[in-house]
């Protein structure tokens, strides 16, 4: 299953965070896939849409989808040295499928900070720094392999060497590989070198439990979007302290904190919706009367690899899907009457699956 990993400085706020996330937990006995492991932390994935769902086919139970966020501790500076955890830290950061980035924008003089003052943009080319620096190792060996073949003008060495001068010259300019434009032959050369800072990046700004309501006022948060718009990534912004608080709450209380918060959707929602959008998943739905439930596809899936989410069968004995698209099927009111405007297809092999698509599958056993 694809992962978000948690990364930050010591002290910024990523254990307050994770905590949230492992506190607001799904319940495992509902997802196989999960990791047992005690740095990951199974999140549901918000949808207002089942809700919907659930009003029209009243099913005896509501399953959300959900996907891990993993939690990547260990000490960040001198990492590309390969020094003990260091080495680790880059490990786990290339298993991962994408990077949250946590940032320290809080003030608290009872807080230590690593370098003696908050400074965002410091602490984030820090550890960018680090990452980068791994990279040019990385394409460093490789130019070495592939110079002599280029040069005897072997035409996949030839590309190969073009991407990699492209790269090393960004990397000696400390621009991450994420922030340069590929065509997609060059993103296909690029896969296989699996680089650190080609992962997309969310950047999560823990800002103050008084601040919440007007983040924008933060300068230090500013900092952050101006710099995370540079390199093409996202900013989100979160309090952890009350994230954890709110992670305690379950429903009506949730809602009536974030009222008294004054904001409509938790910092957590949204990092786990933004954290969703950066791996490239989506959710299809299985609405019948035992269950309402969301699944997690990759965007591109065809309709036997979606099924192959569910059940392994559902993909080998593939036969077709019977699919409507959620904003027809709320505006006809149910299944029958969708199915009597024609707005029920029936979908072969070569389907792309759609986000918000209701399906049926039909398999063979
Ligand atoms: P980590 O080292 O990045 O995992 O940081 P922690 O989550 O352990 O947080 C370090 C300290 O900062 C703890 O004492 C937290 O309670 C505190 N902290 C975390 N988030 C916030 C916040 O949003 N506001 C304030 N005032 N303190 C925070």
């Amino acid at each position: 299953a694809l992962t978000a990993g948690i990364v930050g400085l010591p002290n910024v706020g990523k254990s307050t965070l994770f905590n949230a996330i492992t506190q607001a937990g799904a319940e495992a006995a509902n997802y196989p896939f999960a990791t047992i492991d005690p740095n990951v932390g199974i999140v549901e994935v918000p949808d207002d849409r089942l809700q919907k769902l659930t009003e029209l086919v009243n099913p005896k139970k509501t399953v959300p989808t959900a996907f891990e966020f993993t939690d990547i501790a260990g000490i960040v500076k001198g990492a590309s040295k390969g020094e003990g955890l260091g080495n680790q830290f880059l490990s786990h950061i290339r298993q991962v499928d994408a990077i949250c980035h946590v940032v320290r924008c809080f003030q608290d003089d009872n807080i230590t900070h690593v370098s003696g003052q908050v400074d965002p943009i410091d602490d984030i080319e820090t550890i960018n720094l680090e990452l980068i620096l791994a990279d040019l190792e990385t394409v460093t060996k490789r130019f070495q392999r592939v110079e002599k073949m280029a040069k005897q003008k072997d035409k996949s060495a030839m590309a190969e060497y073009e991407v990699l001068k492209k790269l090393k010259e960004s990397f000696e300019e400390e621009t991450p590989a994420r922030a340069i434009d590929f065509t997609k032959e060059e993103m296909e050369v690029i896969k296989s070198f699996h680089l650190l800072t080609i992962k997309p990046v969310l950047y999560v700004a823990n800002v103050g439990e008084d601040e919440i309501q007007n983040p924008d006022e933060n300068q230090n948060l500013q900092a952050v979007k101006e710099y995370a718009a540079k390199e093409g990534s996202d900013v989100i912004t979160v309090c952890a302290k009350v994230e954890s608080e709110i992670a305690e709450l379950d429903g009506e209380e949730k809602e009536m904190f974030l009222e008294e918060l004054g904001i409509t959707e938790s910092g957590l929602d949204q990092l786990i919706k933004a954290s969703y959008h950066m791996l490239g998943l989506a959710t299809y739905f299985t609405a019948g009367e035992k269950e309402v439930r969301a699944w997690t596809f990759k965007k591109g899936m065809k309709a036997p690899q979606a099924a192959g989410v569910i059940h392994s069968d559902f993909e080998r004995g593939f036969i077709r899907a019977e699919t409507v698209a959620y904003d027809d099927l709320v505006a006809a009111g149910s299944m029958t009457a969708a199915k009597e405007q024609g707005k029920v297809r029936s979908e072969g092999k070569e389907y792309i699956v759609q986000d918000g698509d209701v399906i049926l599958f039909r398999f063979n056993v």
